[in-house]
């Protein structure tokens, strides 16, 4: 059994199809919110993944202030821009969708998902093991997945020696998934991590294992649409660079 598992899309179309098209068939397809927000095509992006079989997505920070259930004045003026660009931009049926995902963790087989952290699913980032380490607290099930930080990684730990540590990801390495650990597929439409490449993660829920991967897709492409559309320059050049 295959499937992907995929976070901060971030109206990234391009993107989104590379990981699609890379990932091959899937037999279900976990999304870790923030599917828009930054990026030039949101309504693209929902109705692309909205169209994909056995599809569980979950709500990010960007997703749940575009919808108005926030004030834009917690994200810095760059992200605030392209929220209310999106805002207008959004067909009412895909708003309608982004309304329907959940705010709160789910559970589903052995794995929780939220977006930035079991115990604050919209906001907390898990950026180190101190982080993460405080999180095992709050989830029951073996495996936590979440986004947020668009870094991939592994946080893995070792309840006897009560040891918390981030497990590398080497792309294409299939690791077998001992319990408890937090696992992020990264970022889809805006990886941080230094690698532009759009990065996901194909969970084995039988065989227990993660493989995290990367795939390049058509970088220049998304930036003109940025810039055609006179969204933030920032949100372009990062790109290039993962960052
Ligand atoms: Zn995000």
């Amino acid at each position: 059994m295959r499937i992907l598992v995929l976070s901060d899309i971030h109206a990234n179309y391009e993107a989104l199809q590379a990981v699609l098209n890379d990932a091959g068939a899937v037999d279900e397809v976990w999304c870790l919110g923030d599917v828009v927000g930054y990026g030039p095509d949101p309504n693209l992006c929902i109705e692309t993944l909205r169209e994909l079989p056995n599809l569980t997505c979950i709500a990010g920070n960007h997703d749940v202030a575009v919808l108005g259930e926030m004030p834009l004045s917690v994200f810095n003026g760059e992200a605030r821009h392209a929220l209310m660009w999106q805002r207008q931009a959004l067909t009412l049926e895909n708003l309608a969708f982004l309304r329907t995902l959940p705010q709160t963790p789910l559970v589903r087989g052995a794995v929780t998902l939220a977006h930035g952290s079991p115990r604050d699913p919209i906001w907390e980032y898990i950026l180190n093991t101190l982080t993460a380490r405080l999180n095992m607290e709050h989830f029951d099930t073996p495996f936590c997945f979440v986004g947020h930080s668009h870094i991939q990684g592994i946080f893995h730990f070792n309840p006897e020696h009560d040891r918390l540590n981030l497990i590398p990801c080497r792309p294409g390495q299939v690791f077998p998934m001992t319990p408890r650990a937090i696992l992020n597929p990264g970022s889809v439409g805006q990886p941080r991590d230094r690698d532009p490449r759009a990065a996901y993660a194909i969970y084995d829920p039988e065989a227990r294992t993660w493989e995290p991967r990367r795939i390049a897709y058509n970088i220049a492409a998304v930036q003109k649409r940025i810039r055609d559309l006179g969204l933030p320059e920032r949100h372009a050049a990062r790109l290039t660079e993962g960052w």
